[in-house]
C-alpha cells in the first residue's frame, strides 16, 4: 500500500501520516523530519537545507529527489509507506513517478489559512525524538514535555508566524498545483480536517480502506 498525504503545512497532515502508520504498519516517510535530522547531525545536506527551512523556504528538488531515492529503497518501505511532505512540487511529482513508484491514493486534507495561522501557533516538536503535539489539539500529558522522551518541547523556527505566512504562500504557488496534478491521474481524495483530529483521522482511515487497498476498514477501529 502507498499513500501520499498533500495539504498546507499546519493541515495536520503529518499527524494524519503517523496516526495512519500506526494503525496500518507501513513506515511514514516524512521528508521534513528528514532533513531536520540531518541538520541536527549537521551533515552536509542538512547544512544546505538549514538555509532554505529556515527562511521557510522549499529545499530544492534535486536535494529532495535524491534524498527520497535513498529512503524508498530501504527493505522497510517494501510492504508500502506513506509519503508525507513529498512531492512538494511538480517536478518532484514527475520524479517520483520516473522511479516507478506507483501511488494507491492521494489524501488531501484541506484546511483553510486562517485555522492554519492559528493552529500553528500552538505547535510544539520535541528536539529530541521528533515527536509533534499541540497545545490545544494533541495536547503532550505534561505540559512542555514530550510523551515519549520527557524531554523539553520547543517551537520550531519554521512555525514562527512571519514564516508561516511565507511557507503558506509558497504551499498556494508550488504545491497546491499538485491537486490538479493527482486529480487528473484520478489519484485524488480530499479529506476536510476537522476540529477534531479524532474525526479528521477517522475520515482519513475511511478514505484509505476505501481507496488504498487497505486490509481493515474504519468501522473496525
Ligand atoms: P515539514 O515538516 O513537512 O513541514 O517540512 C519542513 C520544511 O522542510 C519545509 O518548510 C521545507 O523547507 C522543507 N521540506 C520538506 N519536504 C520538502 C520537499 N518535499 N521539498 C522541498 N522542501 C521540503
Amino acid at each position: 500500500m502507498r499513500i501520499l498525504f498533500l495539504g498546507a503545512p499546519g493541515s495536520g497532515k503529518g499527524t494524519q501520516a503517523e496516526n495512519a502508520s500506526d494503525l496500518f504498519g507501513i513506515p511514514t516517510i516524512s521528508t521534513g523530519a528528514i532533513l531536520r535530522e540531518s541538520i541536527k547531525a549537521e551533515t552536509e545536506a542538512g547544512k544546505a537545507a538549514k538555509v532554505f527551512t529556515d527562511a521557510g523556504k522549499l529545499v530544492p528538488d534535486e536535494i529532495m529527489i535524491a534524498i527520497i531515492k535513498d529512503r524508498l529503497v530501504q527493505a522497510d518501505c517494501e510492504s508500502g509507506f506513506l509519503l508525507d511532505g513529498f512531492p512538494r512540487t511538480i517536478p518532484q511529482a514527475e520524479a517520483l513517478d520516473a522511479m516507478g513508484v506507483d501511488i494507491d491514493v492521494v489524501v488531501n486534507i484541506h484546511v483553510d489559512d486562517a485555522t492554519i495561522i492559528e493552529r500553528m501557533s500552538g505547535r510544539r516538536v520535541c528536539p529530541d525524538c521528533g515527536s509533534t503535539y499541540h497545545l490545544i489539539y494533541n495536547a503532550p500529558k505534561s505540559i512542555g514535555n514530550c510523551d515519549k522522551c520527557g524531554a523539553k518541547l520547543s517551537i520550531r523556527d519554521d512555525d514562527l508566524p512571519e514564516v508561516v505566512k511565507k511557507r503558506l504562500d509558497i504551499y498556494h504557488e508550488q504545491t497546491e498545483p499538485l491537486i490538479q496534478y493527482y486529480t487528473r491521474k484520478g489519484k485524488l481524495k480530499t479529506v476536510i480536517g476537522q476540529e477534531e483530529v479524532a474525526d479528521t483521522t477517522h475520515l482519513t482511515v475511511e478514505t484509505i480502506t476505501k481507496f488504498g487497498k487497505a486490509k481493515f476498514r474504519a468501522e473496525d477501529l
